[in-house]
């Protein structure tokens, strides 16, 4: 299965992503967890990504499109793959579509997660990652059993930089101007399914494997 999570920042992508991933045991490829480990890691691709990520704009397709093209060539990615955050353009589709096809390859699902405005920035704004594990919580929906510390590994608690108010809205406005026409573009070749993903992502998840069983 080789699929593609839609959806503005704080739809819920990553976290749909990574219980889809183990339901069919094949990788999740979310672009911006592989931005932050170059950062975190200080590499070249790491120092040209962080200033677009801080703006809460896009890291240019060559450089996106290039770190993708290699993690897509890893075996691990044989029987299948979920992106999360890639494509965030059409240029950036296109290009998917060209690299999949040197090796025969296609996508075959594009999952659009619809959530309302007042929800994503609800979401974005309780998020807090741990910055060892990096799982993910919210304040309000999710908290972990103790204040800022992680339930799976002991580590603290933090805010994404990106995360912070301004560059949200700035965010917003990128995902709706570059990333929003992609919707139409897979509606198009007819491989988009909506999924409301309001409330709760084990449902979502649920729904997509409905979905896909049918298919067979
Ligand atoms: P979210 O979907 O919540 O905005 P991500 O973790 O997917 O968060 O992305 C964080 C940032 O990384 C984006 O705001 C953008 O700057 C950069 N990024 C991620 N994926 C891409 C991409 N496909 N093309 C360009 N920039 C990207
Ligand atoms: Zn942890």
């Amino acid at each position: 299965m080789r699929t593609i999570m839609l959806g503005a920042p704080g739809s819920g992508k990553g976290t749909v992503a990574t219980k889809l991933a183990v339901v069919y045991d094949i990788p999740h490829i979310s672009t911006g967890d592989l931005f932050r480990h170059h950062i975190k890691e200080h590499t070249s691709l790491g120092k040209q990504a962080e200033t677009y990520i801080s703006a809460g704009k896009l890291v240019p397709d060559e450089v996106t499109i290039g770190m993708v093209a290699e993690r897509l060539q890893e075996s691990d990615c044989a029987d299948g793959f979920i992106l999360d955050g890639f494509p965030r353009t059409i240029n950036q589709a296109d290009s998917l579509d060209v690299l999949l096809a040197k090796d025969g390859r296609a996508i075959d699902l594009v999952i659009n997660l619809m959530v309302s405005d007042e929800t994503i920035l609800s979401r974005i704004s309780g998020r807090r990652v741990c910055a060892s594990c990096g799982q993910i919580y919210n304040m309000k929906t999710q908290p972990s059993r103790e204040d800022g510390i992680c339930d799976l590994c002991g580590g603290s608690l933090t805010q994404r930089a990106d995360d912070a108010p301004q560059t949200v809205l700035k965010r917003l406005e990128t995902y709706r101007v570059q990333t929003e026409p992609l919707i139409e573009h897979y509606t198009e070749k007819e491989l988009l399914l909506e999924i409301d993903n309001e409330h709760s992502s084990a449902i979502t998840v649920q729904t997509i494997v409905a979905f896909l069983a049918g298919l067979h």
